[in-house]
């Protein structure tokens, strides 16, 4: 490597000054940093990796894998309801490639200085390709929306629309009839997924349930189903689908896009009925908004209901590692 460690690091991972956080006692350069958690919050902590043939594909291009490897963690901040603040970076690479490390950095940095996130530190090690992100963030004790809360009668919403980014994926792996628009639209919600930070926080004191949808919806509203000891029904007339997918699902009949596609970092999230009028409220200013889909029901199971009124079982959901039929 003409490249050592420390020069990686110094060169495309340490942030400009005007970033410090004076929340940071000591970031960088040390055996580990030291973070002031303000008196009454919560240290929220998430961690995910993105592992090269398995979260992306080799032709992803850097400025994407830096981008996403940060959005699909401050997407579990959002679904706690928490403020991402800082970051840690564990890159284990192939090579020191200086075009790749500029890329990447740009793309990680490009989303953190949007969220005002400090990188605090990492490890930086030789092997194949991946990248694990740590996030931080803070949330008033006792606030954050967790999985476990819903009850019979709340009503169930996401945000934005579903299925993009598996559309997107679907592009790239055979081809297909799509306008060159709306083949823009699913590969950059693919590529650079918008983590519903600010809506996660407005649903504080709102949701009773919430989690992100990054296996996709019926996979993830199952883990919701399931910690809280409930069942849903959802309506599939209803799901917030955008022009590419509404099309896709039109001539394929393909349903399963929107319910089982994961990677689409919405939240999905569960409102009783007495605070609907506080939810539209917390969502006025949300560029995406949220839509009603379905209600909380007693009995165990996710029911999917079709426009014209079938009871529809999508294929057994969600991506899985480890599943015994891979
Ligand atoms: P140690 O050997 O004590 O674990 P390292 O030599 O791995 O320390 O790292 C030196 C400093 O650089 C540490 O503060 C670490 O957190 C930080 N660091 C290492 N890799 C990265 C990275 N990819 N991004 C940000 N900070 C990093
Ligand atoms: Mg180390």
């Amino acid at each position: 490597m003409a490249l050592t460690e420390f020069s990686i690091i110094e060169r495309y991972f340490a942030q400009p000054a005007a970033m410090r956080d004076p929340d940071v006692v000591l970031g960088i350069g040390d055996d580990a940093a030291l973070l002031h958690v303000p008196e009454g919050m919560e240290l929220a902590v998430a961690t995910d990796t993105l592992v090269e043939g398995v979260h992306f594909s080799p032709h992803t291009k850097p400025g994407d894998i830096g981008y996403k490897a940060l959005a699909v963690n401050l997407s579990d901040m959002a679904a706690m309801g928490a403020e991402p603040r800082w970051a840690t970076l564990a890159l284990t690479l192939p090579q020191a490639d200086e075009s790749w490390l500029a890329d990447f950095s740009a793309g990680f940095f490009a989303l953190a200085s949007e969220y005002r996130i400090q990188l605090i530190g990492g490890d930086t090690t030789r092997g194949p390709l991946s990248i694990t992100v740590q996030i931080l963030g803070l949330v008033p004790a006792g606030t954050a929306l967790r999985r476990s809360g819903a009850h019979a009668g709340d009503l169930i919403y996401v945000t934005g629309t579903l299925g993009d980014a598996g559309l997107g994926l679907r592009v790239l792996q055979q081809p297909l009839e799509l306008s060159a628009q709306h083949a823009a639209h699913v590969m950059q919600r693919l590529n650079r997924p918008q983590p519903r930070v600010t809506e996660g926080i407005a649903l504080r004191g709102i949701a009773s349930a919430a989690i992100d949808v990054s296996d996709g919806l019926g996979a993830d509203l199952g883990h919701i189903l399931q910690a809280s000891g409930a069942g849903a029904r959802i309506n599939l007339s209803t799901l917030p689908l955008s022009a590419a997918v509404a099309d896709y699902v039109n001539h394929s009949g393909d349903w399963c896009m929107p319910l089982c596609a994961g990677d689409d970092y919405e939240l999905c999230f569960t409102v009783p009925a007495q605070k609907c009028s506080a939810l539209l409220d917390a969502m006025k200013s949300s560029p995406t908004g949220c839509t009603h889909i379905g209600v909380i029901e007693a009995a165990p199971g996710l029911r999917c209901i079709s426009a014209s009124g079938e009871l529809i079982t999508p294929r057994a959901g969600g991506y899985q590692h480890f599943s015994s039929d891979e």
